[in-house]
């Protein structure tokens, strides 16, 4: 059995986002606090005991105490049901919270060479000690299994690919650690139970869907899948910024090229939305975009949803 939980659902900045004024964050903040969402990670697991994070969130500590399932386990004096962390990408909303994660417990990083790099390259993640915190390679287009403490198989198959999106923000224009050219900046991942066959996918950051991917994507049971705007230019006709969805590597929810349109069809069984910004009027449950997103039958969820495959 696959357990899945939704951490967090937010983009960058998480919502309210601490500096933002706009309609989602203001209602965020007064009368509708069901809207607060920390920023997304999901965390997974095949045996209910030992939990993998795909990604670390800037709320990882927030998370961690929300959820019941990665608390110590009683009668422990340190322990915690977090075996290891993948990452998807080296953004400081994927990374960050590795950094709450200091307190000597063992657990293994899995991030492809250019994201290991990051990590390398700035000295204030070398507090996770690698005695203790391993730092695994993940290859595209290679299936691994990341390992239980004790070092037997978890039973969880995992399998990078890559999708159309950008380098970390934070290296526009610099020099990449891990090299400028090739792939390995944005993974999808496809997850799946050894045990049952069972599997989803795993895109957070995605600047097109291409019809490579949408033959992956066919028939899938389940998919998350990158919300980050609704449509291209929204944060710039907000006011509330100078970047377009493309510029930040996220393909839009609505539109003829957008999520909606282009993974409708697909024999997909439950597809749901993450990494939602709050610019997104998709958000807001009264709102008109919402509708059209439910009607074709996609999902915003609230943090904490728990999803068994
Ligand atoms: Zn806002």
């Amino acid at each position: 059995m696959l357990r899945v939980v939704v951490l967090g659902a937010a983009a960058g900045g998480g919502v309210p986002q601490w500096n933002c004024g706009c309609e989602v964050c203001r209602a965020a903040r007064g009368e509708q606090p069901e809207l607060r969402s920390t920023q997304a990670s999901i965390a997974i697991s095949g045996d209910g005991d030992h939990w993998f994070l795909i990604n670390a969130s800037p709320d990882l500590r927030q998370q961690l105490i929300a959820t019941t399932q990665l608390h110590p386990k009683p009668g422990t004096l340190r322990h915690s049901p977090v075996a290891g962390v993948i990452l998807t990408n080296g953004e400081i909303d994927a990374v960050a919270g590795l950094l709450s994660m200091r307190e000597g417990s063992p657990f293994t990083v899995y991030a492809h060479p250019k994201v290991l790099a990051i990590l390398k390259a700035n000295s204030i993640f070398d507090v996770l000690n690698e005695k203790s915190v391993k730092r695994m390679a993940i290859e595209i287009d290679r299936p691994f299994e990341p390992a239980l403490p004790d070092g037997s198989a978890s039973g969880i198959e995992i399998l990078p690919f890559t999708v159309p999106g950008k380098g970390a923000w934070y290296l526009e224009g610099k020099a990449h650690p891990g090299g400028n050219g090739g792939d390995g900046d944005t993974l999808g991942l496809r997850i799946r139970d050894a045990g049952t066959g069972k599997y989803f996918y795993f895109i957070a950051a995605c600047a097109d869907v291409t019809d490579d991917l949408k033959s992956r994507l066919s028939g899938a049971p389940l998919l998350f899948f990158d919300g980050t705007v609704w449509r291209d230019d929204e944060l710039i006709a907000a006011g509330l910024g100078t970047k377009t969805g493309q510029g930040m590597g996220h393909i839009a929810m609505s539109g003829d090229r957008g999520a909606i349109e282009t993974l409708a069809n697909l024999d997909i069984d439950r597809k749901v939305f993450l990494h939602i910004n709050n610019s997104n009027p998709a958000l807001l449950k009264s709102s008109q975009e919402r509708k059209i997103a439910e009607r074709a039958g996609w999902q915003i969820p609230a943090d904490g949803t728990e999803i068994v495959l």
